[in-house]
């Protein structure tokens, strides 16, 4: 058996580091004056995550399709105090809850020029995991770095917040693969990137050109069921990563969907989930059920 994760990076619209800022602005936001731009709150906009991604959860709910979230903690925050009705929805038990930082900081600084220290990272990723915690009134044990950029604290401040695994890594691969446990006892749940020679080409498992319309579905199926055919280890996985405000915003032009784009978009996703339920031996699950169905790797 093949397990499938999907996973959402739920995040603010298009969040993006900007030069002298510890938190993301959104894209959309980014022509905004200072006193908007240094605001990690006002800098963030939901609208594409809730317009979005809402036609695409009622069939998640509808499925009951087992998917993981990495909440960005301001995000879900946003959402609590002004679309309640949205974090019920979202508090589904088949949905796993992780985090992805609490206002999409670049921990290293890479592109801000502002590297957090490892306290204020552990301070930070501590009140986002406790923020997500009770929003959902969950335990919350996955993690994902904001740009997947992890600092060199970062897996060990995991580790003493209680974090079980990670999945901040790329790993070329063109089939699935398996998680393992680094030096600090956390797990690592990798993102494959399939190899630029492979059939599927240099595919990383984002659907970020799909959204973008640089992909077309059909290659998109074709590349997942071929890693599905290449896959030889029984209990492996592979996951499709998304972000929650995709369906409605294009990074390029800068500008949001119309409802019927948002639409297609969303069509987009079904059609690649229900093509890949149609391959036998796989399986929808989370990174977390997979841990409590393959035990063993915790004692490891
Ligand atoms: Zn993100």
């Amino acid at each position: 058996m093949i397990y499938i994760f999907l996973c959402v990076d739920f995040d603010r619209d298009a969040a993006f580091p900007v030069i002298g800022h510890k938190h993301a602005v959104s894209k959309p936001r980014q022509a905004e004056i200072q006193d908007i731009l240094t605001d990690p709150e006002k800098s963030a906009e939901i609208q594409g995550s809730i317009e979005g991604f809402d036609q695409i959860l009622s069939f998640f709910i509808q499925k009951k399709l087992p998917t993981v979230f990495y909440f960005e903690a301001r995000t879900i925050d946003l959402i609590s105090k002004r679309h309640p009705e949205f974090l019920e929805r979202l508090n589904q038990t088949f949905f796993e809850k992780g985090v992805h930082g609490y206002d999409h900081e670049d921990l290293i600084g890479e592109e801000t020029g502002m590297p957090l220290e490892s306290q204020e990272e552990f301070n930070l990723i501590k009140k986002a995991k406790e923020r997500i915690e009770e929003l959902f009134s969950t335990e919350v044990t996955g993690f994902r770095a904001p740009y997947m950029r992890l600092s060199e604290n970062t897996l060990k401040t995991l580790m003493d917040l209680g974090f079980v695994y990670d999945s901040s890594i790329y790993q070329e691969s063109d089939k699935a693969i398996n998680p393992y446990s680094d030096e600090h006892g956390m797990i690592e749940f990798p993102v494959i990137k399939t190899p630029k020679e492979s059939l599927m080409k240099g595919m990383y498992t984002y659907l970020w050109p799909l959204f973008e319309g640089k992909r077309e579905i059909n290659e998109i199926v074709n590349n997942y069921i071929q890693l599905i055919h290449n896959s030889t280890e029984d209990n492996s996985y592979i996951s499709i990563n998304l972000h929650s405000w995709h369906f409605a915003y294009n990074v390029e032009q800068n500008c949001y969907f119309s409802q019927k784009e948002i639409r297609k978009n969303t069509d987009f996703l079904i059609k690649l989930i229900t093509k890949l339920e149609e391959v036998e031996g796989i399986h929808f699950s989370t990174p977390k059920l997979w841990l409590e169905e393959n035990e063993l790797l915790r004692t490891m």
